[in-house]
């Protein structure tokens, strides 16, 4: 299958500004050519781009793709086929969005994965942690102060982002466990969490010795570790004993930007989720305590964008929405422009998350280069509103060179 597109406007995923009269072929799932003069040879198919931009497929770091519903104490209830069932109609609608590829950090699984692949399910190509795991009293136990039962506290089948583990044997137990089940990196939780009803945002969740041996059993199987955390002193925490991706990171501070800096570590921010806690504080029957937990993380939310950019940390783009929140998915485009140029921004959401995925080939618009694509009605670098809403400015959608989106 080859697709050629004539005379586009073209951000590649890497460069500052957009390039125009490109022109772009597609040749079986590759780009195969990027030329400024005109293209000739055969194609199955001419698509007419002036006065669109062609750009490379959006990747979303930070998702909950099993997150059927925004309480996630709640979440742990539901039957797990009803769940999958949500789950296939948020992954749909990301694709309509333009978002060709995200990475699941808790509960997305190895089995939807291979339903996507398989193309029994529409939606992104997927990168899943499996369960997140978290301490006793952390972010994944939502038993609260009242439930005096144990539980079933590894979740194996419930719907539950993620499971609780305490002390090294168990931490490497449950590594290697989410590993054998298909997880492509581990998640854990280093910090207080916004939903979960007994650790408030300034404690740390892990010991050294617990995070160290998660991290050794990801990099014994050629993986990384992800952490949600939210301090200065969480990140630095986490960092400092091996974690990879800093997920959120609304309170950092300069110090321990430069620490992600020196060593290498990814941040990935995702101020929309506090912005749709707040807004939709009443329908979620989101506690007084859990109100307050999310007002903290929301108004550092900006502040952390503008310490990440001066330490040029790298910074990945994430969204960690739940529930009905997922249709604002690329509302954080109109968050980060707030305080980044909207190239950086259009950067976090390709070519940086190609790279925390760890496949450079996603993410740009290079020969060679997985053809993700999207076709864009308008300019995103001169206003990104034009990737915002459900897709509607997004006529056309490609993963590897085959169209899974097509108004144009
Ligand atoms: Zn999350």
């Amino acid at each position: 299958m080859r697709i050629r597109f004539d005379n586009c406007d073209l951000f590649d995923g890497v460069g500052d500004a957009i390039q125009p009269g490109c022109h772009v072929l597609v040749a079986d799932g590759k780009i195969d050519e990027v030329s400024e003069t005109a293209i000739a040879g055969e194609a199955d198919r001419v698509v007419d781009a002036t006065g669109r931009t062609l750009m490379p497929g959006l990747i979303d770091a930070h998702v909950h793709i099993a997150a059927a519903v925004p309480n996630l104490a709640a979440l742990e209830a539901l039957h797990p086929t009803y769940v999958a069932h949500w789950t296939a109609q948020y992954m749909s609608a990301m694709l309509d969005r333009g978002f060709t590829t995200v990475r699941d950090v808790g509960g997305g699984d190895a089995g939807t994965k291979r339903a996507q692949q398989e193309g029994l399910v529409r939606g992104p190509r997927l990168f899943t942690s499996g369960k997140a795991l978290g301490q006793t009293g952390g972010h994944t136990d939502f038993r609260g102060t009242s439930r005096v039962d144990v539980g079933d506290l590894q979740r194996r089948h419930l719907p539950a982002l993620g499971r609780v583990v305490d002390g090294v044997p168990a931490c490497l137990a449950a590594a290697r466990d989410e590993l054998r089940l298909g997880a492509d990196f581990v998640k854990i939780m280093a910090n207080g969490g916004v939903a979960t009803p007994t650790d408030p945002i300034d404690w740390i969740q892990f010991t050294p010795e617990e995070i160290q041996a998660i991290v050794t059993a990801a990099e014994a199987s050629c993986t990384y570790v992800a952490a949600h955390t939210y301090t200065a002193r969480a990140i630095e925490h986490a960092c400092v004993n091996g974690v990879r991706t800093l997920e959120h990171c609304n309170l950092i501070d300069d110090r321990v930007a430069g620490v992600l800096k020196a060593r290498g570590a990814y941040a990935v921010p995702t101020l929309i989720i506090y912005d749709c806690l707040d807004r939709h504080a009443d329908a979620i029957g989101l506690g007084g305590a859990n109100r307050e937990k999310n007002r903290m993380v929301r108004e550092a939310g900006l502040r952390s964008l503008e310490i990440l950019a001066r330490a040029e940390v790298p910074m990945g783009y994430g969204t960690d929405l739940l529930g009905w929140m997922h249709q604002d998915q690329s509302t954080e485009f109109m968050l980060r422009t707030q305080v980044l140029p909207a190239a950086d921004v259009l950067r976090s959401a390709t070519s940086v998350n190609a790279e925390i995925v760890r496949r450079p080939d996603l993410g740009q618009v290079t020969p060679g280069a997985t053809a993700d694509l999207i076709l864009v009605d308008g300019d995103p670098i001169a206003d990104i509103a034009c990737l915002t809403g459900q897709g509607e400015r997004i006529p056309l959608v490609l993963q590897e060179g085959v169209v899974v989106k097509d108004l144009a």
